[in-house]
Protein backbone atom coordinates (compact mmCIF):
# COMPACT_ATOMS: atom_id res chain seq x y z
CA UNK A 1 0.00 0.00 0.00
CA UNK A 2 1.35 3.45 -0.96
CA UNK A 3 2.17 5.84 1.46
CA UNK A 4 0.27 9.01 -0.63
CA UNK A 5 -1.04 9.60 -3.76
CA UNK A 6 2.17 11.03 -4.52
CA UNK A 7 4.06 8.03 -4.04
CA UNK A 8 1.25 6.51 -6.19
CA UNK A 9 2.22 8.38 -8.60
CA UNK A 10 6.26 7.93 -8.02
CA UNK A 11 5.82 11.73 -8.19
CA UNK A 12 7.65 14.16 -5.43
CA UNK A 13 5.09 16.83 -3.13
CA UNK A 14 5.79 19.51 -5.19
CA UNK A 15 5.28 18.15 -8.74
CA UNK A 16 4.41 20.75 -11.17
CA UNK A 17 0.51 19.78 -12.78
CA UNK A 18 2.95 18.89 -16.07
CA UNK A 19 5.13 15.98 -13.96
CA UNK A 20 2.22 14.53 -12.22
CA UNK A 21 0.29 14.54 -15.60
CA UNK A 22 3.60 12.36 -17.34
CA UNK A 23 3.72 10.03 -14.27
CA UNK A 24 -0.02 9.28 -14.77
CA UNK A 25 0.00 8.87 -18.28
CA UNK A 26 3.00 6.64 -17.95
CA UNK A 27 1.41 4.23 -15.11
CA UNK A 28 -2.28 4.28 -17.33
CA UNK A 29 -0.28 2.73 -19.93
CA UNK A 30 1.48 0.39 -17.88
CA UNK A 31 -1.34 -1.16 -15.71
CA UNK A 32 -3.97 -0.15 -18.15
CA UNK A 33 -6.92 -3.12 -17.58
CA UNK A 34 -6.25 -4.08 -22.04
CA UNK A 35 -2.44 -4.51 -22.03
CA UNK A 36 -3.08 -6.81 -18.62
CA UNK A 37 -5.75 -8.79 -18.91
CA UNK A 38 -7.09 -10.58 -15.82
CA UNK A 39 -4.15 -9.32 -13.82
CA UNK A 40 -5.68 -8.02 -10.30
CA UNK A 41 -2.92 -6.71 -8.90
CA UNK A 42 -2.18 -4.36 -12.34
CA UNK A 43 -6.24 -3.61 -12.77
CA UNK A 44 -5.93 -2.57 -8.73
CA UNK A 45 -2.90 0.01 -9.23
CA UNK A 46 -4.46 1.23 -12.05
CA UNK A 47 -7.27 2.19 -10.12
CA UNK A 48 -4.99 3.47 -7.51
CA UNK A 49 -3.09 5.35 -10.02
CA UNK A 50 -6.76 7.00 -11.35
CA UNK A 51 -7.61 7.97 -8.08
CA UNK A 52 -4.44 9.65 -7.49
CA UNK A 53 -4.61 11.01 -10.43
CA UNK A 54 -7.75 12.69 -10.04
CA UNK A 55 -7.44 14.41 -6.75
CA UNK A 56 -3.64 15.72 -8.04
CA UNK A 57 -4.49 17.25 -11.28
CA UNK A 58 -7.18 19.08 -10.14
CA UNK A 59 -5.82 22.08 -7.99
CA UNK A 60 -8.45 22.38 -5.48
CA UNK A 61 -8.55 19.07 -4.65
CA UNK A 62 -4.80 18.72 -4.45
CA UNK A 63 -4.34 21.75 -2.10
CA UNK A 64 -7.22 20.13 0.05
CA UNK A 65 -5.17 17.17 0.19
CA UNK A 66 -2.53 18.69 1.22
CA UNK A 67 -4.28 20.74 3.78
CA UNK A 68 -5.18 17.74 5.44
CA UNK A 69 -1.92 15.40 5.22
CA UNK A 70 -0.12 17.94 7.06
CA UNK A 71 -2.09 18.32 10.03
CA UNK A 72 -3.44 14.74 10.11
CA UNK A 73 -0.02 13.23 11.95
CA UNK A 74 -0.38 9.96 10.58
CA UNK A 75 1.41 10.88 7.19
CA UNK A 76 -0.78 10.83 4.62
CA UNK A 77 -3.85 8.33 3.50
CA UNK A 78 -3.82 5.59 0.89
CA UNK A 79 -6.51 5.48 -1.83
CA UNK A 80 -9.53 3.46 -0.56
CA UNK A 81 -12.70 2.68 -2.04
CA UNK A 82 -14.20 6.13 -1.60
CA UNK A 83 -11.07 7.70 -3.89
CA UNK A 84 -9.77 9.01 -1.00
CA UNK A 85 -10.15 7.06 2.14
CA UNK A 86 -8.99 9.35 4.64
CA UNK A 87 -8.25 8.66 7.92
CA UNK A 88 -10.66 10.36 10.44
CA UNK A 89 -9.85 11.43 13.64
CA UNK A 90 -13.69 12.35 14.13
CA UNK A 91 -16.86 12.70 12.18
CA UNK A 92 -16.32 16.25 12.56
CA UNK A 93 -13.00 15.92 10.46
CA UNK A 94 -14.66 13.77 8.09
CA UNK A 95 -17.21 16.41 6.72
CA UNK A 96 -14.92 19.01 6.52
CA UNK A 97 -12.17 17.12 4.95
CA UNK A 98 -15.04 16.01 2.35
CA UNK A 99 -16.18 19.56 2.17
CA UNK A 100 -13.07 21.01 1.09
CA UNK A 101 -12.12 18.36 -1.31
CA UNK A 102 -15.34 18.04 -2.61
CA UNK A 103 -17.04 20.80 -2.16
CA UNK A 104 -16.54 22.80 -4.93
CA UNK A 105 -18.76 20.34 -6.30
CA UNK A 106 -21.43 22.03 -5.29
CA UNK A 107 -25.58 20.75 -5.24
CA UNK A 108 -25.09 19.75 -8.81
CA UNK A 109 -23.48 16.47 -7.83
CA UNK A 110 -25.31 15.86 -5.04
CA UNK A 111 -28.70 16.31 -6.98
CA UNK A 112 -27.59 14.54 -10.12
CA UNK A 113 -28.69 11.03 -9.09
CA UNK A 114 -32.21 12.10 -8.38
CA UNK A 115 -33.09 11.76 -11.58
CA UNK A 116 -31.84 12.76 -15.25
CA UNK A 117 -29.21 15.93 -14.61
CA UNK A 118 -31.03 19.11 -15.00
CA UNK A 119 -30.76 21.27 -18.44
CA UNK A 120 -28.71 24.24 -17.63
CA UNK A 121 -29.29 27.71 -19.71
CA UNK A 122 -26.09 28.83 -20.98
CA UNK A 123 -24.60 32.04 -19.75
CA UNK A 124 -25.36 35.29 -22.00
CA UNK A 125 -21.89 36.99 -23.43
CA UNK A 126 -21.62 40.75 -23.52
CA UNK A 127 -19.19 42.30 -25.86
CA UNK A 128 -19.06 45.38 -27.58
CA UNK A 129 -18.26 47.18 -30.89
CA UNK A 130 -16.83 50.16 -31.82
CA UNK A 131 -18.74 52.32 -34.41
CA UNK A 132 -18.01 55.77 -35.98
CA UNK A 133 -20.91 58.17 -35.73
CA UNK A 134 -21.47 58.10 -38.97
CA UNK A 135 -22.08 54.08 -39.33
CA UNK A 136 -24.28 54.94 -36.18
CA UNK A 137 -26.59 56.78 -38.34
CA UNK A 138 -26.59 54.68 -41.58
CA UNK A 139 -26.14 51.59 -40.05
CA UNK A 140 -23.51 48.90 -40.62
CA UNK A 141 -22.54 45.19 -40.93
CA UNK A 142 -19.93 44.82 -38.09
CA UNK A 143 -17.75 41.25 -37.29
CA UNK A 144 -17.80 41.07 -33.65
CA UNK A 145 -14.97 38.35 -32.24
CA UNK A 146 -16.34 36.01 -29.28
CA UNK A 147 -14.27 33.97 -26.87
CA UNK A 148 -16.62 31.30 -26.10
CA UNK A 149 -16.42 27.68 -24.41
CA UNK A 150 -17.21 24.87 -26.99
CA UNK A 151 -17.10 20.93 -27.04
CA UNK A 152 -13.41 20.30 -27.54
CA UNK A 153 -12.77 19.55 -31.34
CA UNK A 154 -10.50 16.59 -30.41
CA UNK A 155 -12.89 14.62 -27.95
CA UNK A 156 -16.70 15.97 -29.56
CA UNK A 157 -17.06 17.46 -25.60
CA UNK A 158 -17.14 13.82 -24.01
CA UNK A 159 -13.29 14.43 -22.69
CA UNK A 160 -12.34 11.00 -23.72
CA UNK A 161 -8.98 10.44 -25.82
CA UNK A 162 -10.57 9.43 -29.43
CA UNK A 163 -11.30 6.23 -29.90
CA UNK A 164 -11.97 5.93 -26.20
CA UNK A 165 -15.35 6.20 -24.47
CA UNK A 166 -16.52 7.15 -20.91
CA UNK A 167 -16.91 3.95 -18.80
CA UNK A 168 -19.28 3.06 -15.66
CA UNK A 169 -17.40 4.32 -12.98
CA UNK A 170 -16.41 1.35 -11.27
CA UNK A 171 -16.74 2.67 -7.44
CA UNK A 172 -20.29 3.62 -7.54
CA UNK A 173 -21.30 1.23 -10.05
CA UNK A 174 -22.47 3.86 -11.94
CA UNK A 175 -24.89 5.40 -8.83
CA UNK A 176 -22.64 8.71 -8.43
CA UNK A 177 -23.00 8.47 -4.86
CA UNK A 178 -20.82 6.13 -2.39
CA UNK A 179 -21.94 5.71 1.55
CA UNK A 180 -19.23 5.79 4.30
CA UNK A 181 -20.12 3.24 7.08
CA UNK A 182 -19.13 4.90 10.30
CA UNK A 183 -20.63 2.62 13.43
CA UNK A 184 -23.89 4.21 13.44
CA UNK A 185 -24.22 6.23 10.58
CA UNK A 186 -24.09 5.47 7.14
CA UNK A 187 -22.97 8.94 5.13
CA UNK A 188 -23.83 9.40 1.68
CA UNK A 189 -21.46 11.09 -0.66
CA UNK A 190 -21.03 12.26 -3.85
CA UNK A 191 -18.61 9.57 -5.58
CA UNK A 192 -15.49 11.45 -5.52
CA UNK A 193 -13.99 9.24 -8.17
CA UNK A 194 -16.61 10.06 -10.70
CA UNK A 195 -17.76 13.08 -8.86
CA UNK A 196 -21.11 12.32 -9.24
CA UNK A 197 -21.68 11.90 -12.89
CA UNK A 198 -21.23 7.71 -13.23
CA UNK A 199 -19.27 7.83 -15.74
CA UNK A 200 -15.16 7.96 -15.37
CA UNK A 201 -12.96 8.67 -18.51
CA UNK A 202 -9.96 6.44 -18.35
CA UNK A 203 -7.92 8.44 -21.25
CA UNK A 204 -8.82 11.52 -20.85
CA UNK A 205 -8.55 13.46 -24.20
CA UNK A 206 -4.95 14.97 -24.58
CA UNK A 207 -6.60 18.28 -25.83
CA UNK A 208 -8.66 19.59 -22.84
CA UNK A 209 -7.21 17.20 -20.35
CA UNK A 210 -11.05 15.56 -20.26
CA UNK A 211 -12.71 18.82 -19.73
CA UNK A 212 -14.64 18.35 -23.06
CA UNK A 213 -14.60 21.85 -23.30
CA UNK A 214 -12.33 24.59 -25.06
CA UNK A 215 -12.11 27.86 -25.45
CA UNK A 216 -12.44 29.48 -28.84
CA UNK A 217 -12.55 32.66 -30.94
CA UNK A 218 -16.10 32.97 -32.84
CA UNK A 219 -17.00 35.95 -35.12
CA UNK A 220 -20.61 36.81 -35.56
CA UNK A 221 -21.54 38.99 -38.17
CA UNK A 222 -24.30 41.64 -36.34
CA UNK A 223 -26.07 43.78 -38.37
CA UNK A 224 -26.70 47.30 -36.89
CA UNK A 225 -29.52 48.84 -37.92
CA UNK A 226 -29.67 52.75 -38.61
CA UNK A 227 -29.90 55.34 -35.64
CA UNK A 228 -28.22 53.22 -33.30
CA UNK A 229 -26.91 55.28 -29.88
CA UNK A 230 -23.94 54.81 -27.83
CA UNK A 231 -24.83 51.87 -25.30
CA UNK A 232 -27.46 50.38 -27.32
CA UNK A 233 -28.05 46.55 -26.75
CA UNK A 234 -28.40 43.90 -29.80
CA UNK A 235 -29.22 40.66 -28.49
CA UNK A 236 -28.18 37.75 -30.28
CA UNK A 237 -30.25 34.94 -29.58
CA UNK A 238 -28.30 31.42 -28.99
CA UNK A 239 -24.76 32.74 -29.62
CA UNK A 240 -23.77 32.68 -25.84
CA UNK A 241 -22.28 29.80 -24.06
CA UNK A 242 -23.28 26.88 -24.72
CA UNK A 243 -26.20 24.79 -22.19
CA UNK A 244 -25.26 21.87 -20.56
CA UNK A 245 -27.70 18.48 -20.60
CA UNK A 246 -29.78 19.74 -23.60
CA UNK A 247 -30.46 23.15 -21.89
CA UNK A 248 -30.84 26.20 -24.28
CA UNK A 249 -27.84 28.38 -25.16
CA UNK A 250 -26.86 31.62 -23.51
CA UNK A 251 -27.37 34.95 -25.98
CA UNK A 252 -24.65 37.01 -27.27
CA UNK A 253 -24.99 40.93 -26.18
CA UNK A 254 -22.96 43.48 -28.30
CA UNK A 255 -23.59 46.76 -26.85
CA UNK A 256 -22.73 49.70 -29.21
CA UNK A 257 -19.96 52.06 -28.76
CA UNK A 258 -20.30 55.03 -30.73
CA UNK A 259 -17.31 57.79 -31.51
CA UNK A 260 -18.15 61.06 -30.78
CA UNK A 261 -18.75 63.65 -33.81
CA UNK A 262 -16.79 66.51 -34.10
CA UNK A 263 -20.41 68.28 -35.62
CA UNK A 264 -23.55 67.03 -33.44
CA UNK A 265 -24.27 66.26 -30.48
CA UNK A 266 -26.80 63.44 -30.20
CA UNK A 267 -29.96 64.35 -28.23
CA UNK A 268 -32.30 61.67 -28.13
CA UNK A 269 -33.21 60.90 -32.00
CA UNK A 270 -32.47 64.85 -32.74
CA UNK A 271 -28.59 65.91 -33.68
CA UNK A 272 -28.35 69.12 -32.34
CA UNK A 273 -25.07 71.41 -34.49
CA UNK A 274 -24.12 74.75 -33.82
CA UNK A 275 -24.30 77.16 -36.38
CA UNK A 276 -21.89 80.83 -36.49
CA UNK A 277 -24.15 83.29 -37.25
CA UNK A 278 -23.19 87.21 -38.18
CA UNK A 279 -24.34 89.52 -35.97
CA UNK A 280 -26.60 91.66 -38.57
CA UNK A 281 -27.75 88.19 -39.68
CA UNK A 282 -28.93 87.33 -35.90
CA UNK A 283 -30.19 90.77 -35.56
CA UNK A 284 -31.70 91.05 -38.89
CA UNK A 285 -32.69 87.93 -40.06
CA UNK A 286 -31.16 86.05 -43.41
CA UNK A 287 -30.25 82.43 -44.46
CA UNK A 288 -27.31 80.60 -42.99
CA UNK A 289 -26.04 76.86 -44.16
CA UNK A 290 -26.78 74.69 -41.56
CA UNK A 291 -24.76 70.50 -42.04
CA UNK A 292 -27.15 67.41 -41.69
CA UNK A 293 -26.61 64.11 -42.14
CA UNK A 294 -27.23 63.82 -45.73
CA UNK A 295 -25.98 67.30 -46.48
CA UNK A 296 -26.54 71.04 -46.00
CA UNK A 297 -29.80 72.52 -45.98
CA UNK A 298 -30.72 76.28 -45.90
CA UNK A 299 -31.71 77.80 -42.84
CA UNK A 300 -33.83 80.96 -42.14
CA UNK A 301 -32.53 82.88 -39.36
CA UNK A 302 -35.49 84.82 -37.79
CA UNK A 303 -34.86 88.25 -37.25
CA UNK A 304 -33.48 89.30 -33.40
CA UNK A 305 -32.34 85.53 -33.06
CA UNK A 306 -30.99 85.53 -29.65
CA UNK A 307 -27.07 83.51 -29.29
CA UNK A 308 -28.18 79.97 -28.63
CA UNK A 309 -31.38 79.88 -29.78
CA UNK A 310 -32.50 76.69 -30.70
CA UNK A 311 -33.82 76.36 -34.38
CA UNK A 312 -35.37 73.01 -35.02
CA UNK A 313 -35.04 71.50 -39.19
CA UNK A 314 -37.45 68.48 -39.04
CA UNK A 315 -36.72 65.16 -40.19
CA UNK A 316 -33.56 65.72 -40.70
CA UNK A 317 -31.92 63.75 -37.37
CA UNK A 318 -30.89 60.24 -36.58
CA UNK A 319 -33.11 57.82 -37.98
CA UNK A 320 -36.04 56.02 -35.53
CA UNK A 321 -34.85 52.66 -34.38
CA UNK A 322 -38.41 51.84 -34.95
CA UNK A 323 -38.10 52.36 -38.57
CA UNK A 324 -40.45 54.91 -38.75
CA UNK A 325 -38.60 58.50 -39.74
CA UNK A 326 -36.11 60.52 -38.56
CA UNK A 327 -35.30 62.67 -35.33
CA UNK A 328 -34.53 66.93 -36.56
CA UNK A 329 -31.53 68.34 -36.31
CA UNK A 330 -31.81 71.26 -34.01
CA UNK A 331 -29.33 74.36 -35.24
CA UNK A 332 -27.88 76.41 -32.23
CA UNK A 333 -27.69 79.75 -32.95
CA UNK A 334 -23.79 81.11 -31.79
CA UNK A 335 -23.97 84.29 -32.71
CA UNK A 336 -20.25 85.94 -34.44
CA UNK A 337 -18.88 89.07 -32.37
CA UNK A 338 -16.32 90.46 -34.97
CA UNK A 339 -12.89 90.39 -33.46
CA UNK A 340 -11.35 93.28 -35.45
CA UNK A 341 -13.51 96.15 -37.30
CA UNK A 342 -12.92 98.45 -40.05
CA UNK A 343 -13.64 102.31 -39.97
CA UNK A 344 -16.90 102.18 -41.35
CA UNK A 345 -18.52 99.06 -38.91
CA UNK A 346 -16.86 100.86 -35.95
CA UNK A 347 -19.13 103.78 -36.94
CA UNK A 348 -21.85 101.79 -37.17
CA UNK A 349 -20.97 100.08 -34.04
CA UNK A 350 -20.55 102.94 -32.48
CA UNK A 351 -24.39 104.64 -33.72
CA UNK A 352 -25.49 101.21 -32.97
CA UNK A 353 -24.44 101.77 -29.22
CA UNK A 354 -25.55 104.92 -28.17
CA UNK A 355 -29.04 103.72 -29.89
CA UNK A 356 -29.23 100.75 -27.23
CA UNK A 357 -27.05 102.71 -24.29
ZN1 LIG B 1 -18.55 7.03 -9.27
ZN1 LIG C 1 -11.13 16.88 -25.64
Amino acid sequence: MPESLYDTLGVQKGASADEVKKAYRKLARQYHPDTNQGDKAAEEKFKQVQTAYDVLSDDEKRKAYDRFGSTNGRGAPGPGPGGVNVDFGDLGDFSDILGGIFGNLGGNARGARRGRPQPVRGADVETEVRLSFEDSLRGAEAKVPVELTVACAQCGGTGAEPGTAPVICPECNGRGVVSESQGLFALSQPCPRCRGNGTVIEQPCAKCRGTGSERRRRTFSVKIKPGVKDGTKIRLKGKGEVGQNGGQNGDLIVVTRVAKSDTYERRGDDLVVEVPVSFPTAALGGKVEVPTPEGAVSLKIPAGSEDGKLLRIKGRGAPKLSGKGKGDVLARVRIQVPKRVNKKERELLEELQKGVG
